[in-house]
């Protein structure tokens, strides 16, 4: 069976030979060495602050409670996402307003936000889709009107560069997902990034249960820390990520020349410097084709997913109700792709899809 993707992993006797010392220090948790090195590694590839967390769940709900948010806050936010973006806000006993989606970018439609806001509206937590910059000076327009904050979740954005700058230094704060399925990994793990240094480090004492340095509760805090295990994963594979994108690369774009005015792409935004290739969503006409060719691939030996479905407006039956993402949530679909997957099985998904789609136009 081909999956939809394949974690990327680093060298096996690397890895034993970076674990080895967690025998002789014994120092497994708790703002360890290896965690250390990973934050300075990424605050130096992004230019920006950096906290490490134990997954991207745990990153938004501690993003949304940097800033103290009165009871019963609004959110504004997209229905086409990972059900972590809106499940987070409701966790934290805030309201999800769900905004619709642009349907060639995926991506929330700033010029349908501004309606949405009332005096209760405290923020925008906005998702760069499947890696895809948002509307960046729309959105930060209209937070600066009416004073919202700005919360991204990056979680798709691994090495995205919007206008030659990591996308992690937009907005208050920006969260990643290190999660196993994503092009950079630590197994489970996350991160919180932001130009804002006094927000990170409040963000490293609610990782760790409110302590300050001194061991002293100074906020209310949770557990998010990372462990030593993961942080040695994660710093392997920051050697062998390079290499992972620039394979994706030359594969993202095979299936795009063989699938070429048979199904349509995502709109990707002209403000990209860096891609990472994180996925390979195509969109199909309508539903039936959509689920056609997802039955027909898995008999064939290949895994692809339905991704984002459902809209989470339906989901949460909000009142607003997105038309644009229930539209393209039916449509959709993600085939195979990683760095290792081989040429044969991208032309062999696009043979199968041009039949399906091709016989039943
Ligand atoms: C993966 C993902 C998350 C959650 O990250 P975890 O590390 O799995 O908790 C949040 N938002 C989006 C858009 C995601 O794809």
């Amino acid at each position: 069976m081909i999956n939809v993707t394949r974690s990327i992993m680093p060298d096996y006797d690397k890895y034993i030979k970076k674990i080895e010392k967690l025998w002789e220090n014994r120092w497994l948790s708790n703002n360890g060495k290896y965690l250390v090195e990973l934050e300075n590694s990424l605050e130096k590839r992004f230019e920006t602050n950096c906290a490490v967390v134990s997954n991207g769940t745990l990153a938004l709900l501690i993003a949304l409670e940097l800033f103290d948010f009165p009871e019963k806050a609004e959110i504004i936010t997209t229905p086409f996402t990972f059900v972590a973006t809106s499940g987070s806000i409701i966790w934290q006993k805030y309201k999800p307003i769900f905004v619709d989606i642009d349907p060639m970018t995926f991506n929330i439609d700033t010029s349908k936000i501004e309606e949405k806001i009332t005096d209760k509206t405290k923020a925008i937590l906005a998702v760069h889709v499947f890696g895809n910059p948002c509307d960046i000076e729309k959105i930060d327009e209209i937070a600066k009107k009416y004073e919202l904050k700005i919360i991204y979740d990056a979680a798709h954005c691994f090495d995205v560069y919007y206008k030659k700058k990591s996308i992690y230094k937009l907005g208050e704060i920006s969260i990643a997902s290190f999660h196993a399925t994503k092009v950079f990994h630590t197994i489970e793990g996350g991160a919180l990034f932001s130009d804002n240094k006094e927000l990170i480090n409040r963000a490293k004492r609610l990782r760790n249960f409110g302590f300050n340095e001194k061991i002293e509760i100074v906020d209310k805090g949770i557990n998010a820390k990372m462990n030593e295990f993961q942080a040695a994963m994660g710093l392997l594979n920051l050697e062998i990520v390079d290499e992972e994108i620039e394979k994706r690369k030359k594969r993202f774009e095979l299936y795009k020349e063989k699938l070429k005015g048979l199904i349509k792409f995502q709109k990707l935004s002209n403000y990209i410097t860096k891609y990472n290739y994180i996925y390979m969503p195509v969109l199909f006409e309508n539903q039936d084709m959509r689920d056609l060719v997802y039955l027909q691939l898995k008999k064939e030996g290949y895994n692809t997913r339905k991704y984002f479905f459902p809209s989470l407006d339906e989901v949460y039956n909000s009142e607003n109700q997105c038309r644009v993402s229930h539209n393209i949530s039916k449509r959709i679909l993600h085939l195979p792709l990683y760095g290792d997957l081989e040429n044969e099985n991208i032309e062999r998904v696009c043979s199968i899809i041009e039949n399906v789609a091709g016989v039943n136009k």
